[in-house]
């Protein structure tokens, strides 16, 4: 068994023993590969063991390896940080958009998107424990955001995104991750079509399972450390 291999089954076996254990709260747990700064090739490893959706967070790195993976039906989709002068890019060759931290980028991303393509999914990122460093939507700001990409055919709204501080302990994590759920639920409850909550990753995606997350975006746990 490769590396790869070994480490998919031992992920697989993490996600379910938490969903077992928290199975009042998961429905479906989608599995996101998240491949930056690894190879081409072992996306085609892990591919042939199964995982379709692979998340990169570096625009040029990402375009050269769609190039070399063009035989393969994947799922692609963007989680990093998303400069302006990039959206085209983004609206042209991904299929979904984790990382929509501004109003600006659903303006652009809708505007962007070529007519003939499927709706680009995106979700919503959310500054979920106010971190001045760090990017994304006030929880405030969501219902007003979401009725803006409602509007717009080109997308099409999948739910929220976060990406909790480091900084906080496990039980802070928790708490910032059920903050995360209980506002998803509101918007459904307001009249959105949500079914994604993406958040969790190598080392605190049994505390988002347990929080209700439904799609994990997992690096290093599949890949190992990541190359410089
Ligand atoms: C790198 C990255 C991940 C994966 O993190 P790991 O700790 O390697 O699992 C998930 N989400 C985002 C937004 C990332 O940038």
């Amino acid at each position: 068994m490769t590396n790869l291999e070994d480490n998919f089954t031992k992920l697989q076996a993490r996600i379910n023993m938490a969903r077992t254990k928290h199975a009042e709260r998961t429905k479906n747990v989608r599995l996101l590969a998240v491949s930056k700064r690894h190879s081409a090739d072992k996306i085609r490893q892990l591919y042939a063991l199964g995982q379709m959706d692979f998340g990169e967070n570096y625009l040029q790195e990402a375009l050269a390896k769609q190039v070399e993976l063009a035989d393969l039906p994947l799922g692609w989709h963007f989680i990093g940080s998303i400069q302006k002068n990039k959206t085209r890019d983004i609206a042209n060759h991904f299929d979904w958009v984790h990382s929509v931290d501004r109003s600006v980028l659903i303006e652009r991303l809708a505007d962007q998107r070529p007519p003939d393509r499927d709706p680009l999914n995106i979700c919503l990122q959310v500054n979920i424990d106010n971190e001045a460093s760090k990017s994304g939507f006030q929880v405030a700001e969501l219902a007003a955001a979401c009725e803006l990409a409602a509007r717009k055919p080109s997308l099409r709204l999948r739910g929220l995104m976060a990406i909790p501080s480091p900084a906080v302990d496990a039980e802070q994590r928790l708490a910032s991750m059920q903050a995360m759920k209980r506002c998803w639920d509101n918007l459904i409850a307001q009249g959105s079509e949500l079914d994604t909550l993406s958040m969790g990753m190598s080392a605190d995606l049994e505390i988002a399972i347990q929080a209700g997350a439904t799609m994990l975006r997992v690096g290093e746990a599949l890949f190992g450390p990541r190359e410089a």
